[in-house]
């Protein structure tokens, strides 16, 4: 089904994220981001929450069950956006042939006679 395959788009450009301890980033270490900050606007590691939220306490956190909230940046969203063979196009359709993201370039010529979907990033 249709909307079906577009939200497992959706799924996989949200892994593809990879969101990083802020702190942690300052340190030039990577670690991956437990919650999210509201109040602080930062990413912690769970080793970092830890100390955050006994920092303070009263600041709302979003945890990975919350993960649709978290912000995206929009250098991640630009560079999700963009057609890995034509670099300067933006992805708008998605071929259910080939379960692959396409920009205008590609319709026109490898995915012309494919089935697909506009997408609506
Ligand atoms: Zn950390
Ligand atoms: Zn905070
Ligand atoms: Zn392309
Ligand atoms: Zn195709």
């Amino acid at each position: 089904m249709a909307t079906g395959s577009l939200s497992a788009v959706a799924k996989r450009l949200r892994m593809v994220e990879d969101f990083r301890c802020t702190s942690c980033e300052e340190q030039n270490l990577q670690e991956s981001a437990d919650i999210y900050c509201e109040a602080c606007q930062k990413f912690y590691c769970k080793r970092c929450a830890h100390l955050h939220n006994s920092l303070t306490k009263e600041h709302t956190t979003l945890g990975r069950g919350d993960i649709k909230k978290w912000p995206v940046s929009k250098e991640v969203e630009d560079l999700l956006r963009k057609c890995e063979v034509h670099k300067d196009k933006t992805l708008t359709q998605f071929c259910t042939d080939h379960s692959q993201l396409c920009c205008s370039e590609c319709v026109e010529t490898i995915h012309r006679y494919g089935t697909l979907l506009n997408l609506m990033l």
